[in-house]
């Protein structure tokens, strides 16, 4: 569904991205950790085309991802992502925030949009919070609503950049309660996290990063039991 071939990205004379090669099935969960500065929200900015890559390409379902106009607006509607800070928009209600998306881009009517965003707010947990403000609500409500207003849009791959990093730990499990629950249902997604228990239990396959580079790949199974590598041994002795 989604493939980067040959990707190659510079930040001035930091190359972060080298010859990234991934393919991500439809359905497929693929975790990606490794050390910070890696490169991993830079790989997933690529992946929407929030950042621009110097060369290789990127398809999403087939279609190239153009550098920009109309048809990148659409395609970037099908990559649903969602980041450590949850990018709420604190003047809008829950309920018009995951309105909001639907209307503008989609184009959706606006009593279909409302059905549809109360419908996604129950499922994520938070429906009876629909018309407070983001900062009426706790760290891990306003990530379910981020993910809400994200899945509005009916994406083809949710993008999840370290969604419960800056969460208290109490609220950590209800997010990843409701990302283990989109991956059951067959989203196809991309999770950068250091939560290892939802990479051992949801994942379909582990990316280890390290300065740029996809150094190993390998069912969770295998990566947590034999990794490979050295980089990816030192990296599990400090983490786990
Ligand atoms: P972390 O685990 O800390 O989130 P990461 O693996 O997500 O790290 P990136 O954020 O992708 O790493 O950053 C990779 C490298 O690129 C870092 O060295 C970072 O400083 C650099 N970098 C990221 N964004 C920019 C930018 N806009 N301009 C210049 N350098 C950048
Ligand atoms: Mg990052």
């Amino acid at each position: 569904l989604v493939v980067l071939s040959k990707v190659n990205k510079h930040f001035g004379a930091l190359h972060v991205l080298q010859d990234i090669d991934l393919t991500i099935g439809r359905g497929e969960v693929v975790v990606v950790i490794g050390p910070s500065g890696s490169g991993k929200s830079t790989l997933c900015r690529t992946i929407n085309r929030l950042e621009t890559i110097d060369d290789g390409a990127i398809t999403i379902d087939g279609l190239p991802l153009p550098q920009e106009g109309k048809e990148l607006a659409r395609l970037r509607a099908d990559v649903g992502m969602v980041f450590q800070s949850f990018n709420l928009f604190a003047h809008k209600t829950v309920l018009q925030n995951v309105m909001l998306g639907q209307v503008k881009v989609r184009k959706a009517e606006k009593g279909a949009a409302e059905e549809k965003a109360r419908q996604l707010l129950d499922r994520v947990g938070v429906g009876s919070q629909a018309d407070k403000y983001p900062a009426q609500l706790s760290g891990g409500q306003q990530q379910r609503v981020a993910i809400a207003r994200a899945l509005a849009m009916d994406p083809k791959v949710m993008l999840f950049d370290e969604p419960t990093s800056a969460l208290d730990p109490e609220m950590i499990n209800e997010v990843l309660e409701v990302m283990q629950q989109l991956a059951q249902e067959g989203m196809t997604m991309v999770v950068v996290t250091h939560e290892m228990g939802f990479a051992r239990s949801a994942a379909n396959r582990v990316v280890f990063m390290a300065d740029g580079r996809i150094v190993e790949e390998a069912t969770p199974d295998k990566f947590f039991s034999a990794p490979r590598s050295d980089r990816a041994k030192d990296f599990l002795s400090k983490i786990l």
